[in-house]
């Protein structure tokens, strides 16, 4: 199969309801339809739905959109907003009332998106008479769309599933517009993606239920419908939704902790997409090239922290040793830092935790955690640790370094007849408490001289 779309502009969009912060699922809606867009040479749309104003914030608007540039899934305009299409929707409202597919009601129903609808007789079929002395009487109403009320099926075709037939008489006939003339969710997502060109609505299998309502107001205003195609939910371990409660952490989180906007976006395309790339990080602009929409499989995917960290700790492997050890210099016993192989032992040191680090905060907690003793374990009281504390109370600032220590050890541990294993478990107790953890000798280079001397004073007590 030919993996473009022929003949077709590709456009798509990301259209979040700025009420909360975004996270890894929505992310992941944001980058399957920028990659859709860029494979074909299409254009990514932001567009924020922020009819409900009572849960929407300017802040949240600014955090998803400060999110998705850090994560390089780039809008290719400025975002939109819904509410400033108030305009717009009232227009196309009045185009579906003129072609006799919406309809004043006047009956005080729910009129949130998904109530029942109202008896079918009530207020669609009243005389035009009697409705245009209640309109001018100045009686609330909202504006229902009128559904078939056949049981013929309405046919939407999504593109990963096929054709999906849905009875006619159960689609209700939905609120357009409230009594208060705001637009619901529901009919003004048509009339946006309608006018911004969107060709292919990439979204969260959670909407499927409103697809064949939008479908029938395409058909009633006579517009081209888009190309459907809900994507699988991201799962937890449990397979609940993902949210907040099931661990699933916001981008901004993520971004704060020090995870490279590379490593998250690879693995989020690994979520549902097979042919995601495991073997190196990505950035979106780079997938975009062998990504195809079709190929993304419909069994739920579940959000997996280990292969997050797997992407995590690539990226941090790709970060300049130079750049790292300026970062967490700060974090190193500041005492005895003379001498020119101390900047060495701290490289070796920071190369040391790498491989176990997915993030800054990772290698900020492991570096943390190596000059953390953790007192007071019981040693070896044997007079050889005496000893040994004053061989290396004989070593100058100049030669505190790793190298130099491991010599030392290991000249004492020959000189001694010492098994190796005894002399080093002893002494990484001795001096962190700990079983077990980087190199004793590069531990010993980095703590510096008189912290380690003062260790084995403490661990004395
Ligand atoms: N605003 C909807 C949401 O946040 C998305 C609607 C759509 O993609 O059509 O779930």
């Amino acid at each position: 199969m030919e993996s473009k779309e022929e003949n077709r502009i590709v456009n798509t969009r990301f259209a979040p309801s700025p009420t909360g912060l975004l996270h890894i699922g929505g992310a992941r809606t944001a980058l399957f339809n920028y990659l859709w867009a860029k494979h074909n040479g299409g254009r990514f749309l932001l567009r924020f739905e922020d009819t409900d104003q009572e849960r929407t914030s300017a802040e949240f608007e600014e955090s998803i959109l400060n999110d998705l540039k850090w994560l390089g899934i780039l809008p290719d305009e400025d975002a939109t907003r819904q509410t400033e299409r108030t305009e717009r929707y009232r227009e196309v409202l009045e185009e579906l009332r003129r072609r006799n597919a919406a309809y004043a009601c006047f009956c005080p129903h729910d009129e949130s998106p998904g109530a029942k609808r109202p008896r079918a007789d009530k207020c669609r079929f009243i005389s035009p008479h009697e409705r245009e002395a209640r309109l001018l009487s100045g009686e609330p109403y909202c504006v229902r769309f009128a559904s078939p009320q056949s049981d013929d099926a309405v046919i939407f075709r999504d593109t990963l599933r096929g054709k999906m037939p849905v009875k006619g008489s159960s689609v209700g006939d939905f609120v357009l517009a409230r009594s208060d003339g705001s637009p619901t969710y529901l009919f003004a997502v048509v009339a946006d993606d309608h006018d911004f060109g969107i060709s292919h609505v990439i979204r969260g299998e959670e909407h499927l239920s409103n697809t064949p309502k939008q479908e029938l107001i395409y058909r009633a205003l006579g517009w081209e419908v888009p190309e459907w195609i809900h994507i699988p939910m991201v799962l937890d371990s449990e397979r609940h939704k993902l949210s907040k409660r099931s661990g699933a952490i916001s981008v901004a989180s993520y971004r704060e902790d020090g995870w490279s906007p590379e490593a998250l976006v690879s693995y989020m395309a690994t979520l549902s997409w097979a042919g995601a790339p495991v073997d190196r990080i990505s950035r979106a602009a780079a997938l975009a090239e062998g990504f195809d929409i079709r190929d993304v499989s419909l069994d739920s995917p579940m959000h997996d922290q280990e292969r997050m960290n797997h992407f995590g700790k690539m990226a941090m492997r790709e970060l300049p040793a130079e750049s790292l050890l300026r970062e967490y210099d700060k974090l190193f016993p500041r005492s005895d830092t003379r001498g020119g192989h101390i900047d060495s032992d701290r490289a070796a040191l920071i190369n040391e935790l790498l491989p176990s680090c997915s993030c800054k905060k990772d290698m900020e907690r492991s570096i943390g955690e190596v000059f953390l003793p953790k007192y007071p374990r019981e040693t070896a009281d044997e007079a050889w640790m005496r000893d040994i504390r004053m061989a290396l109370s004989l070593v100058t600032p100049e030669l505190w370094y790793s190298e130099n220590l491991k010599n030392i050890l290991r000249e004492f541990q020959r000189e001694r007849g010492l098994k190796g294993k005894i002399l080093y478990h002893c002494l990484r107790m001795r001096l962190t408490g700990a079983e077990h953890g980087v190199p004793i000798a590069l531990l010993m280079g980095c703590l510096g001289r008189e912290n380690v001397l003062e260790r084995f004073d403490t661990a004395d007590l």
